[in-house]
């Protein structure tokens, strides 16, 4: 081994690199949310409730909000839909709940922003389809119709383009002009500059209408995670407006789960992205919240911030032949997760917390001294007792069958102590 002290250079630690984007607003009422610039990379979803049902869509919005999303986009396709809009805002406002609503318009935005004041209004950002506003001398038009919209209430924009429903005209034209390349570009390298122009493009016309460019955000989604790299790559060299990253149709489970968070975290960890989506298909009886849930844990994992504490669990091994330890690694984050939307206001800086949960004596009194408060369960043939290290010392030992309830009361306890208001800042 080399000699630690005649090695020359301290090991680089890493860090995502500094974002460049200029930065919009979203707001609703008094809850301006940030994007782009200084801002943190926030956390959108999407609805797949029916948004002519107006309650439903407003109680679906809720529950994606306290799950995380810093921004919930409904879809807007009817002109009953459009009508819906202003009733479900109003259902959140009274909940006291001021996330600000995206509008998804597709075919007939333009109309349909036209037509419904009260939705143009009413919502905080409206996300238009470059290849879905109008075919021919249309196009502009109807492109033009929203935009007004957008600037006349002064609303966020972001222009989404994605390869599902790429403008064809566009394609048709760079398929055709790459033809006459003395050595033509691979078709996908077409399809990606035709997805970035159709942005790029789009968002320049925006401004050249009357819409503020800072409030211009740029999304050009595709489902393969090598392409969605090399398209934000490009695209974030060719502008500096602020860029809505995901991966369109992630697909189920862990599949969409590992899918998103390896092409998001490249592009993260390169200063690449303001906002995020993790378009997961709900798996039957699974909450539409997931998708938040992940998105939240890629920014945390990345270091980028901190939603919910972390808690620390070993995956367990020949060591622990029983599941008590999975059991309560669950029970704890699933309690942490659950107390989130009151502690948030109640214990300024609980998110950061770490907490272990682990499965015998080989890590588990180190790890949980790594952590606020942690706990080491008895592995096969070891005694039956789990010492509890509160801040890195050990506090006591468990013993007996109430451990999970005992040991939840105990982090309930270490929180209420070191992030309530009145106690002292912790270290
Ligand atoms: S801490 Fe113990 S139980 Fe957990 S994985 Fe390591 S050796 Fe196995």
């Amino acid at each position: 081994m080399q000699d630690f002290l005649s090695t020359q250079q301290p090991i680089a630690i890493a860090s995502p690199l500094p974002r460049k984007s200029r930065q919009a607003r979203v707001v609703w009422r008094n809850n301006v949310v940030t994007v782009g610039g200084y801002a943190p990379v926030r956390v959108q979803s999407m609805t797949n409730t029916d948004t002519v049902d107006a309650v439903e869509t407003a109680i679906q919005v809720r529950q994606l909000a306290q799950a995380g999303s810093e921004m919930v986009r409904i879809t807007v396709n009817t002109p009953e839909a459009a009508a819906a809009v202003p009733y479900i805002r109003e259902q959140l406002d009274r909940m006291g709940e001021y996330v600000p609503l995206v509008g998804d318009f597709h075919y007939n935005g333009h109309r349909l922003l036209t037509e419904y004041p009260a939705c143009a209004e009413a919502l905080s950002k409206y996300r238009i389809n470059p290849g879905n506003v109008g075919k021919g001398e249309k196009k502009d038009k109807q492109f033009g119709q929203m935009i007004e919209a957008a600037a006349r209430y002064d609303k966020a924009v972001r222009i989404g383009v994605n390869w599902g429903s790429l403008d064809q005209e566009l394609m048709a034209r760079l398929m055709d002009e790459n033809s006459r390349r003395a050595q033509p570009w691979d078709t996908r390298q077409v399809m990606f500059e035709a997805l970035i122009s159709s942005a790029v493009d789009s968002a320049r016309l925006a401004e050249s209408m009357g819409l503020n460019g800072d409030n211009i955000i740029l999304s050009c989604k595709v489902s393969g995670v090598q392409d969605l790299i090399s398209v934000y790559r490009a695209l974030a060299q060719r502008c500096d407006y602020a860029l809505h990253l995901g991966l369109t149709e992630a697909g189920m489970g862990t599949k969409g789960t590992v899918a998103s968070a390896a092409a998001l975290s490249v592009l993260l960890q390169e200063g690449i992205g303001d906002t995020i989506r993790v378009s997961l298909t709900p798996q039957p009886g699974e909450a539409r919240t997931q998708e938040v849930v992940v998105a939240s844990e890629i920014l945390q994992a990345l270091g980028l911030r901190v939603f919910v504490p972390s808690v620390t669990a070993c995956p367990g091994c020949g060591r622990t032949t029983s599941t008590t330890f999975q059991e309560l690694a669950k029970r704890i984050d699933d309690y942490l997760r659950g107390q989130m939307p009151l502690w948030r206001m109640k214990y300024p800086g609980v998110e950061a917390m770490k907490v272990a949960v682990m499965g015998c004596i080989v890590n588990g009194p180190g790890e949980s001294k790594h952590a606020n408060i942690g706990i080491s369960l008895p592995g096969t043939g070891e005694a039956p007792a789990a010492p509890v290290y509160i801040d890195g010392e050990k506090a006591l030992t468990l013993r007996g069958e109430r451990i999970a309830e005992e040991f939840q009361t105990l982090v309930e306890d270490y929180v209420a102590r070191t992030y309530g208001t009145t106690a002292a800042a912790p270290a």
